[in-house]
């Protein structure tokens, strides 16, 4: 099962990022916690986030665009966190061959101009994905960040005063790094103290 912890969401403009990401929860990862398995689950998803498709009208290729922008994002967001992060430097590379895919325009048609979705569909549900950290401004967007538990990496937004804050939740993998590191420096400790005495 899902661990249904909240999450504060991110301001408005990185909303689709962050979902888009959170398909997929590491920290339980295992087939059943893949939320975007099907087309179907696919269209879903973007129907959630407003945008009209029908169960029948995402196709495989559509599914695979999908992931290879999630993890794109996810890897995007790693150097938000620190330098501990692994960075995904492939998942990068094929977001950015497959970004040329999904168009944006700008539009100055409303009384704020807009970065506006071309097309229709999980395309255009894809390009507001990525529209998202250019809408939302660089000190935003790098506020947006994924644990830094690597069986984790759910993204959270850091509203933390100082934007210091590196764990999706502390209650969560904040405190069961903490432990894990309480145990390993107790480990450690030991095997110095009997390598002193020279058992
Ligand atoms: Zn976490």
């Amino acid at each position: 099962m899902r661990e249904n912890r909240p999450l504060d969401p991110a301001p408005e403009p990185l909303v689709p990022a962050q979902d888009l990401v959170n398909t997929w929860f590491g920290r339980l990862a295992g087939d059943a916690e893949e939320g975007l398995a099907t087309p179907v689950d696919l269209a879903r998803w973007c129907r959630a986030h407003g945008v009209d498709v029908a169960d029948d009208g995402v196709t495989d290729a559509d599914l695979d665009l999908a992931l290879v922008v999630r993890e794109g994002v996810r890897a995007a967001l790693a150097p938000h966190n620190d330098s501990v992060q692994p960075q995904d430097a492939q998942a990068l590379a094929r977001l950015r061959d497959v970004a040329g895919e999904l168009t944006l325009a700008v539009s100055l048609a409303a009384a704020q101009p807009a970065l506006v979705p071309v097309g229709s569909g999980v395309r255009a549900m894809l390009a507001r994905v990525l529209a998202g950290p250019v809408v939302a401004g660089d000190q935003t967007w790098r506020r947006l960040k994924v644990c830094r538990d690597c069986r984790c990496r759910t993204a959270f937004y850091d509203y933390s005063r100082n934007g210091s804050g590196v764990w999706c939740s502390m209650a969560a993998c904040g405190a069961a790094n903490k432990q894990k590191a309480f145990v390993e420096r107790r480990r450690d400790r030991t095997i110095a103290a009997r390598a002193a005495r020279g058992a």
